[in-house]
């Protein structure tokens, strides 16, 4: 199931360039696109990582080489930095408080993962397609479930369900040590190789195959975050958590709900049902 070509010993640093290019492409469209409230909030919000730069959060985080730092060294990327800024905002607005995972979210460009099409919505809080039936995740979703995995404290190992495009492995990546991610669709396995490759990160590893599974030969992790929605959790992931580890995921059918379960003993999980969602269904195999 492992994929060795897929592996990203690779470091954040050349986003920049990739990067600049989308801007030019998705900068027109910038103004008409993000509202003028947004942007007040932004500037409002200039300090939401506690009075300290997204940089700084980062780097005190050991995340280097964040791609912020070299956004700086050129005046569109500031574009894209500022209306990622207000994308943050509004995410703390609705309730995210976690500094690290708001950092990760302004640091990680969402541009670069979805096609050149839709690049000028990319920092509005919606889902867009990514081809194949799929979409990326909201940003709100993505910050919220990463905060409340995190919540049970450091994440070393996490697994992901769904690598889709690699967006939400991308903020993974900026706040636990290492990133296993799994997706079914092999088109949407090589896309996200794609989309990640340029940014040379190193602590994600990619696999195709049925995430239903998890990863026994990588197991245990101390999170695990599903980002499409099953009737219920697989059994064989539960049994995948660290004991102290966290699963977040979206379960339901027509009303879906996240779903957070914390693996409390060997043999003892416990279950809370947190707020509604709206996820793509789980499937299994492969396509
Ligand atoms: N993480 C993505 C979201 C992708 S949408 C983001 O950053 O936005 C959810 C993804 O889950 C889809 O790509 C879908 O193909 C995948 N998926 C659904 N069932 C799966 C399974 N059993 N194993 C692995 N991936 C699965």
């Amino acid at each position: 199931m492992t994929d060795k070509g897929s592996r990203f010993p690779l470091r954040l640093s050349s986003v920049v360039d990739k990067s600049s290019r989308g801007e030019s492409r998705s900068s027109p469209s910038v103004h008409t696109e993000m509202p003028q409230t947004a942007m007040k909030n932004a500037a409002k919000n200039a300090l939401h990582t506690g009075g300290r730069s997204t940089a700084s959060v980062l780097s005190a985080a050991g995340v280097v080489n964040s791609p912020i730092r070299q956004e700086n060294t050129s005046a569109i990327p500031l574009v894209s930095a500022n209306i990622r800024r207000a994308m943050v905002a509004r995410v703390m607005d609705q309730g995210v408080k976690d500094s690290l995972v708001l950092a990760a979210l302004e640091a990680i460009p969402r541009h670069m993962f979805i096609e050149s099409g839709l690049a000028s919505q990319a920092y509005i809080d919606a889902s867009l397609p990514i081809g194949h039936h799929q979409t990326i995740s909201k940003p709100y979703i993505v910050a919220r479930m990463i905060e409340i995995m995190r919540s049970g404290g450091e994440l070393g190992r996490v697994l992901e369900i769904g690598t889709g495009c690699g967006y939400q492995a991308a903020v993974l990546s900026l706040v636990a040590r290492d990133v296993y991610s799994i997706e079914r669709i092999k088109a949407l396995h090589e896309l996200a190789k794609n989309n990640l490759r340029p940014m040379r990160i190193p602590n994600i590893r990619l696999h195709y195959g049925d995430g239903m599974l998890g990863l026994p030969q990588v197991a245990p992790f101390d999170g695990i975050i599903l980002a499409a929605a099953g009737l219920e959790v697989p059994q064989a992931l539960l049994e995948q958590l660290t004991i102290g580890g966290r699963l977040i995921a979206p379960v339901g059918g027509g009303r879906q709900v996240l779903q957070l379960i914390e693996r409390v003993a060997k043999l003892e999980w416990k279950s809370s049902i947190l707020e509604q969602c709206h996820f793509v269904p789980l499937r299994q195999g492969m396509v």
